[in-house]
């Protein structure tokens, strides 16, 4: 779960992180009210949406009285920002900037570990500063059983070319942001800039911070970070539901039980939707290994009602529950949906009871059901209904 600014700035603050105050508004009348609460002098009234260069499209604005905090609100809010619209603005003291450097902690999941990247060169996009000038940015393996403590933030101010001076002011600022990033279990804490100000202080401008929502069950306080507005509405409707659902851009609906059966079912979706206009799977759904009616009732129950789905493809593996379940499954999970399923099912059984599964949705023969051999001819027949 990607964070907006200002709930990093919050994490940053509650852990330590030099930050400046900063509070919101989704008006420009509360932008002026936020203004004069820090003080009525120089603010930044900065978009928040999730996603970068926010500065570059007009959403991060200087305002040196109340009066042009809400003239600078007035501006950005409705803006859209690469296909987001801002809804509020963060308006924060303003900064007197000396320099912008670069700090980021992330999982790095190929070579499981952590990994640091730090920039003397802040300010600019860092894909920017990676592509053009990549000896400018510091890239240090971190080992999560030690972390970032004070002599690895020093060895990583170092790689990244900084001034000597600068290393006792810089890296305990580095320490404590490796602080948010464990304590809080995230995947990337990311500052940019990090700056210097003219009283030299050294201040966390701008964060960028994702959870591992793995971790969410030793984080109550991250439900509320949560931003329901934004979430896809399919895949609010399917976590309601505990199910393990990722909207995709496609036509045929997927539902299978285990993640890499469901993976390599997207694989032949995609692959046979190439002979019929380029159909492409909708969706992941994993339903599980032992999945009631109600379960695939409740998959089915999403999938129907994501508009983009033409044709779904129930691809089951029996093994802890048996084909014969999961027929039974299916028929009653028709019938629960009755009018509300109304596009065709492909369905590929195989596994333990296959013989008795295929033969309950014989029996019940649904008008929309059509029961398939193999994965490669399920998903064939569901693209080409995708199409039609
Ligand atoms: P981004 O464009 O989405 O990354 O937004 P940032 O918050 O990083 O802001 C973009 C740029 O605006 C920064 O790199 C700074 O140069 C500038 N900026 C942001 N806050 C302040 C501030 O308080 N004072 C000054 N002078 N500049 C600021
Ligand atoms: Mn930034």
């Amino acid at each position: 779960m990607d964070l907006y600014e200002y709930q990093a700035r919050d994490l940053f603050e509650q852990h330590g992180v030099p930050v400046l105050r900063g509070i919101t508004a989704d008006t420009p009348e509360q932008a002026e009210a936020a203004a004069t609460e820090l003080g009525g002098g120089v603010v930044v009234v900065k978009a928040q949406v999730k996603t970068g260069g926010r500065g570059k499209a007009g959403g991060v604005k200087l305002a040196k009285s109340a009066a042009e905090a809400k003239a600078a609100a007035e501006a950005i809010l409705g803006l859209d920002i690469k296909g987001h619209t801002v809804h509020r603005v963060m308006v924060a003291e303003g900064a007197s900037i000396e320099e912008e450097y670069y700090f980021s902690v992330l999982l790095d999941r190929a070579n499981r570990s952590y990994l640091a990247m730090c920039s003397y060169e802040g300010g600019m996009e860092i894909e920017q500063l990676a592509e053009e000038r990549p000896e400018a940015l510091a890239k240090v393996e971190v080992d999560p059983a030690v972390g970032i403590d004070a002599a690895k933030a020093e060895e990583i101010v170092r790689a990244a070319s900084f001034p000597e001076e600068l290393v006792a002011k810089v890296a305990p600022v580095l320490v404590q942001l490796y602080g948010v990033f464990a304590a809080e279990d995230a995947t990337l804490v990311e500052v940019n800039p990090l700056v210097l100000t003219a009283g030299g202080d050294v201040i966390a401008l701008d964060g960028k911070v994702t959870l591992d929502e793995n971790a969410a069950f030793r984080h109550p306080a991250h439900a509320d970070l949560e931003d329901k507005a934004e979430a896809n509405p399919l895949e609010a409707k399917a976590k309601a539901a505990d199910l393990n659902y990722v909207k995709l851009d496609g036509q045929v609906g997927i539902i299978g039980n285990g993640a890499g059966l469901v993976m390599s079912t997207l694989d032949v979706v995609a692959y046979a939707g190439e002979q019929f206009g380029g159909v492409k799977p909708a969706n992941f759904l994993d339903i599980g290994g032992g999945a009631s009616a109600q379960v695939m009732a409740a998959g089915l129950d999403v999938i129907l009602h994501d508009q983009d789905v033409k044709s779904v493809f129930v691809n089951v593996f029996g093994g802890i529950t048996a084909c014969d379940e999961v027929a039974n499954g299916i028929v009653k999970a028709l019938e629960i949906l009755g009018d509300e399923a109304s596009k065709p099912l492909v369905v590929r059984l195989d596994g333990n009871n296959v013989e008795e599964g295929r033969r309950i949705l014989a029996e019940a023969n649904h008008p929309l059901v059509t029961v398939v051999g193999t994965m490669d001819e399920a998903a064939a027949k569901a693209a080409e209904l995708a199409a039609a």
